[in-house]
């Protein structure tokens, strides 16, 4: 056996789970560098009000670590944070973990990785695992004026608690997942609320209920029950990527059947019912569960503005129909840079390869998982992977089970390099491009998910195949020397 030594970048929940699952393998010698103060990744970073998960708490949660404790059958963002600091203690990560400290570079020459530190710490690592995320670095809109406002402003993502927000007028600027948890949680605590809508969304309603004392005293008691929830919540998820990767699916229809009917029992005034109606099809962009946003931009101290923002000044929001929409408080929940992945760390594979020059047209990867010439560097939640309406932290799981069947190339001895071949990854980009161009994100509309040839960027094939094509590597698709 060949001793390895491992960089886990970034100390989320795929970093959390690498490093489990290495020291579960029995690997000792690896490092998690994360730039932030603490645990929680995506968690850690968003703080909103109203900020929860829209994936079922007992399938979003490691399959090894159920929590019998969870208070909603959606759990809050900070019980979230505190499960994966919980989980982090309970397995020993801390002690293996360098808490603010960015890795800045990672070079790949000698066989080895070298990494350096924003603090100029310098690392050589066999394998580098890149847990770094993918909703990550916030996308700032390009609005005239932006830096006369006077009042507070900031991205939904980086939430200034030090705003009193009680009594103030606050706007927000974008209508995704984010901000209608916001608008939602704020509307009762401020003067008033100005939601600026570029796009109408489609809402599933769904409700929120918590578990009972005896819910939890039972899950305590059968911690195989809960097993069973996560298996079978899985299973059911599966049904939905069924359905929206396949625009003509019964599924998809029922779903759109349910947001058609939560607009029009739920939106009493058709004016607003009709500014509020999408012109695309449900699921077309990234679906919107909440029980209460239309209940939320019905109360009378909200606004819906739908005519286009034309500049800010220093007292609030102008619009293209001329009018000043006087804020205290402006919030940008207008998402993220979703083609960044690991970067603006620089990272240099084989022969001085930049990921800048690979990634150049856009972001790619064997299976979400692996670079040609970038040996024995692997990702979590890559590029074209499951995102969206899906657990990662299920999807995280199978990845990393996979990857560790590729380490173990490098442990035995005989291999000393991995990477998946240029071939391999131009096959799997060409199916999946033809398979993305069928799903219902590319029915008629803008989103997150579209690349710059309006292709989805996210996996498009029943997640039964992500499943078997993550339960062993095909050992011609890569490159082992
Ligand atoms: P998003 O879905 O990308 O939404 C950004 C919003 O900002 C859109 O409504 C967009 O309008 C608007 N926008 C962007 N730039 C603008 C501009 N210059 N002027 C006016 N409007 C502008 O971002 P997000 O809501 O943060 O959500 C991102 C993803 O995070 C979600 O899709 C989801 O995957 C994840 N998320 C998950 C949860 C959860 O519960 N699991 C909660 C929150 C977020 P257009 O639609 O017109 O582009």
């Amino acid at each position: 056996m060949r001793p390895l030594r491992f960089a886990i970048i970034g100390a989320g929940m795929a970093g959390i789970l690498s490093a489990i699952k290495l020291a579960e393998a029995g690997f000792t010698d690896f490092t998690i560098y994360e730039k932030g103060d603490r645990f929680g990744g995506t968690w850690r970073e968003n703080t909103y009000p109203g900020l929860s998960c829209d994936v079922p708490s007992q399938l979003y949660c490691y399959s090894f670590a159920p929590n019998p404790e969870w208070s909603h059958v959606f759990s809050p963002g900070q019980e979230i944070r505190t499960y994966f600091e919980v989980v982090a203690r309970e397995f020993g990560i801390e002690k293996s973990t360098r808490f603010d400290d960015e890795v800045v570079s990672c070079e790949f020459s000698d066989g080895k990785w070298h990494l350096e530190t924003h603090k100029g710490h310098r690392d050589e690592v066999d394998v580098v695992i890149a847990a770094t995320g993918v909703l990550h670095q916030p996308k700032f809109p390009d609005i005239d004026g932006i830096d006369t406002f006077e009042g507070a402003c900031f991205h939904s993502a980086r939430w200034d608690h030090s705003v009193n927000l009680g009594g103030a007028r606050v706007g927000i600027i974008g209508t995704g997942s984010t901000a209608v948890q916001i608008t939602s949680a704020l509307v009762e605590r401020v003067a008033h609320l100005s939601l600026f809508q570029r796009t109408a969304q489609w809402i599933m309603p769904q409700q929120n209920p918590e578990f009972t004392e005896e819910q939890k005293e039972q899950f305590r008691a059968h911690p195989e029950q809960l097993e069973q929830m996560h298996d079978s919540l899985s299973i059911l998820f599966g049904g939905f990527a069924k359905a929206v990767i396949d625009a003509q699916s019964s599924e998809i229809q029922m779903i759109e059947d349910a947001c058609r009917t939560n607009l029009e029992e739920n939106v009493h005034d058709p004016v607003l019912r009709e500014r509020l109606r999408p012109d695309y099809r449900a699921a077309c962009k990234r679906l919107i569960i909440s029980p209460d946003f239309y209940d939320a931009i019905q109360q009378p101290n909200a606004d819906l503005v739908t005519s286009g923002i034309e500049r800010m000044e220093s007292g609030g929001v102008r619009t293209e129909d001329g009018v000043l929409h006087e804020l205290d408080v402006l919030v940008l929940a207008t998402g993220f840079k979703v083609d960044a992945f690991m970067r603006p760390m620089t990272v240099v594979g084989r022969d001085g390869l930049t990921l800048n020059e690979e990634w150049a047209e856009r972001p790619n990867a064997y299976l979400s998982i692996s670079i040609p010439d970038f040996p024995n560097f692997f990702m979590l939640n890559g590029p074209n992977g499951p995102v969206g309406n899906f657990s990662l932290i299920d999807v995280a799981e199978q990845q990393f089970a996979y990857i560790m069947q590729l380490i173990d190339l490098l442990r035995s001895g005989e291999n000393r390099e991995v990477s998946a071949t240029h071939v391999a990854m131009d096959t799997f980009e060409a199916e999946r491009v033809g398979a993305a161009r069928k799903t219902i994100w590319t029915t008629g509309c803008s989103s997150w998910y579209l690349d710059d040839r309006g292709v989805p960027a996210v996996w498009p094939f029943p997640f039964d195949r992500f499943r078997s094509e993550m339960a062993s590597p095909q050992l011609e698709s890569y490159d082992v020397r």
